[in-house]
């Protein structure tokens, strides 16, 4: 983990990070950031949630 900053994804309930490719899900409100846990994003999904900002 980095110390890039993180985008909340509401529809999917994770939070990512651009920087790492990873998303990391989020639990019953609590985000759980652990590496082993985070799903690794494909370049075609962080290019996707760039152009929603
Ligand atoms: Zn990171």
């Amino acid at each position: 983990m980095c110390n890039g900053k993180l985008n909340y994804d509401k529809d999917k309930q994770e939070l990512i990070c651009k920087i790492d490719r990873l998303a990391y899900p989020i639990k019953e409100g609590i985000p759980v950031m652990i590496e082993p846990e985070a799903r690794r994003m494909t370049m075609e999904e962080v290019e996707l949630c760039r152009s929603q900002l």
